[in-house]
């Protein structure tokens, strides 16, 4: 666009998309590379996503592909450049206070997708695009890819006529850009519902092969086990607050929380002990003596009876299970101090200390 707001006709079409390396997004982009169009993409950090830390803590099965960044590893294939943002620190109250509610775990997903397409606007008028698009699909998706709350996501993140959907945009009114010519409304979809057959059938048309399946999931906040411990967390602070580190700590490890006023955090493999020793910072961690066993974290202020039983479940997850004692470390910053315990039976942990 020139300082007119009109767009230089010698210079290509720009499109800028939101990428989360998905079959839809993927496809999105090459429907519009049909066309010559100049696209580039945008993936934002909510701090919820799954692929931001899961790769590092988990150890990958057996045989499997090792983690990858989805919307990297699309970016490169389509041949397009990418701009991943940080969007976690303004992104804490669509989550706490989300203005359309939340989905069936805590996932604020119309809020979120207002959002992230008000912050794609941003990036669009500082770089210089026409527009911007998403790979959505009119019903894919109960929450916020429904026929109605189109029409909400544009008005409220101020870009109405201008986000185009190119896998649905048939059904839909048409945008400025297919308005001004600019992009041939002809050649872009008329895919509707939750089949993903249209979308197969065009990727095998396309060649994309390389494509994550729909059930991996991208955002922890849809998971339901991700959304207990939040719940969890914010209740026992009374205060729907969260800072990075919280929101990291829920993604590993085993949560059980004996009394309101502290949790164990008990790591499940070599790779979650880990990446729960670099948070032990401002924490107290406990260790058994000379066997092996879980790193596991302690999270508020408990006793020293309260300390004792934490002790008991640790050991209950290490080598020493079934021994009659076992001594267990248990150390601060500046503090150390050790407890000989019986590693508490599997049947005495209660249920309901699991978050
Ligand atoms: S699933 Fe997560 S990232 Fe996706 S729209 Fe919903 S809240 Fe946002």
């Amino acid at each position: 666009m020139n300082e007119e707001g009109c767009r230089d006709a010698s210079q290509p079409v720009r499109g800028l998309g939101l990428l989360s390396g998905g079959l839809d997004s993927s496809l999105a982009v090459r429907v519009l590379q049909e066309q010559g169009i100049e696209v580039a993409c945008v993936n934002f950090h909510t701090g919820f996503c799954i692929q931001s830390h899961t790769g590092a803590i988990r150890n990958p099965k057996k045989g499997a592909e090792p983690a990858r960044h989805d919307a990297l590893h699309a970016a490169q294939s389509l041949g397009v450049k990418l701009h991943m943002v940080d969007i976690s620190k303004d992104y804490v109250r669509i989550v706490t206070d989300p203005k359309h509610g939340y989905g069936k775990n805590l996932n604020p997903c119309l809020d979120c997708k207002i959002f992230m397409v008000q912050k794609a606007w941003e990036l669009k008028e500082k770089l210089g695009f026409d527009f911007i698009f998403t790979g959505e699909v009119m019903g894919q998706r109960p929450m916020s890819q429904r026929k109605d709350t189109f029409p909400v996501i544009d008005r409220e993140a101020g870009v109405k006529g201008w986000l185009l959907r190119p896998l649905s945009a048939q059904y839909m009114p048409e945008t400025e850009p297919e308005k001004n010519g600019w992009v041939n409304r002809e050649k872009l979809k008329n895919f509707t519902g939750r089949s993903r057959k249209p979308q197969m059938a065009l990727a095998q048309e396309y060649n994309l092969t390389d494509y994550p399946t729909p059930a991996g999931g991208c955002c922890f906040l849809t998971d339901e086990n991700y959304s207990r411990k939040l719940q969890d967390l914010w209740n026992n602070r009374q205060t729907k607050e969260y800072s990075m580190e919280d929101i990291v700590l829920l993604k590993a490890g085993r949560h059980l929380r004996p009394a309101n006023n502290y949790k164990i955090i008990i790591g499940r493999d070599e790779s979650e002990n880990n990446f729960l020793s670099g948070l032990k910072a401002g924490r107290l961690t406990i260790r058994a003596k000379n066997l092996p066993g879980p790193f596991t974290l302690v999270e508020g202020e408990p006793n020293e009876e309260e300390l004792k039983l934490a002790c008991r479940i640790a050991a209950r997850y290490g080598k020493g299970k079934n021994h009659h004692e076992v001594t267990m470390v248990v150390e601060g910053k500046q503090t150390s101090q050790t407890f000989t315990i019986t590693p508490m039976p599997a049947h005495e942990i209660l249920k309901e200390w699991h978050v």
